[in-house]
């Protein structure tokens, strides 16, 4: 079954660190293929307890758009997870260079328990099991980070953690874009707003867009109304992602 699980729906540091939303990260199967994306804070609990019935040693790789905690925090617990514990070499881990570097996000022993490690680069397309992943250019956030297109007969986007700018959409094509939308409104902050996620969607018209990485803006002004409203503007179904939804593809 192709489906998209949000085992998080929180962004940014108060909604993640107080956990008013979960912050375990998207995981997606499509074309026979599972790969989990940013394993923030709680990916193994809300995959293992979740109702849709996840297994992580299922996995098949894990992506990691950008080293920051509520993106990454339980990278090295979902590796050791995906490889029950290292007693079986698997799965692929993709991730930014630095995130590999000086304080790296998958530490060192854990290497060796996986398949393969990827160092991302930006606008190339990887290899994963029945799915190809085709990174955007590199986005502009704080640290190295880029989105990506996940494509196996559906065609899933997602826009993680950047600023706007005005190429940002021409990326990500797809049936399905999932994006982040941190705040509510326009602000210096390295993340997107509804206003410019607006515009994104509405450059793509996808079939679907989903948002998630809600702060605490996005959560206080009700995600499912703003969802609702840029679904009548833009004549795009809009949903806001809730913590622990499936969405079956
Ligand atoms: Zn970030």
């Amino acid at each position: 079954m192709d489906r998209i699980v949000f085992l998080g729906t929180a962004g940014a540091r108060i909604a993640v660190f107080k956990q008013i939303r979960a912050s375990g990260g998207i995981w997606l199967e499509l074309n026979d293929t599972t790969i989990l994306i940013d394993p923030g804070p709680g990916a193994l609990v809300k995959s293992c307890t979740s109702k849709a019935k996840l297994d992580p040693q299922k996995i098949d790789g894990i992506f990691l758009s950008h080293r920051h905690l509520d993106h990454s925090a339980d990278m090295n617990v979902m590796v050791e997870a995906m490889t029950t514990g290292g007693l079986k070499k698997r799965g692929f881990v993709f991730l930014p260079s630095d995130a590999l570097g000086e304080e790296p996000v998958l530490w060192k022993y854990a290497r060796d328990y996986v398949e393969k490690v990827i160092t991302l680069r930006e606008k190339k397309t990887y290899n994963l099991k029945n799915l190809k992943i085709h990174t955007s250019r590199k986005l502009i956030h704080s640290v190295e980070t880029y989105g990506a297109r996940f494509q196996g007969g559906k065609t899933i986007s997602y826009i993680p953690d950047t600023r706007f700018f005005t190429e940002l959409y021409k990326d990500f094509k797809g049936d399905i874009l999932i994006i982040n939308v941190v705040r509510k409104d326009i602000s210096e902050y390295e993340h997107l707003s509804l206003e410019e996620s607006k515009e994104i969607i509405r450059k793509l018209k996808p079939e679907t867009a989903i948002l998630t990485h809600f702060g605490m803006t996005m959560i206080r002004a009700k995600t499912w109304v703003l969802a609702e409203q840029l679904k009548e503007e833009l004549g795009v179904n809009v949903i806001a992602a809730r913590d622990g939804m499936q969405y079956k593809l």
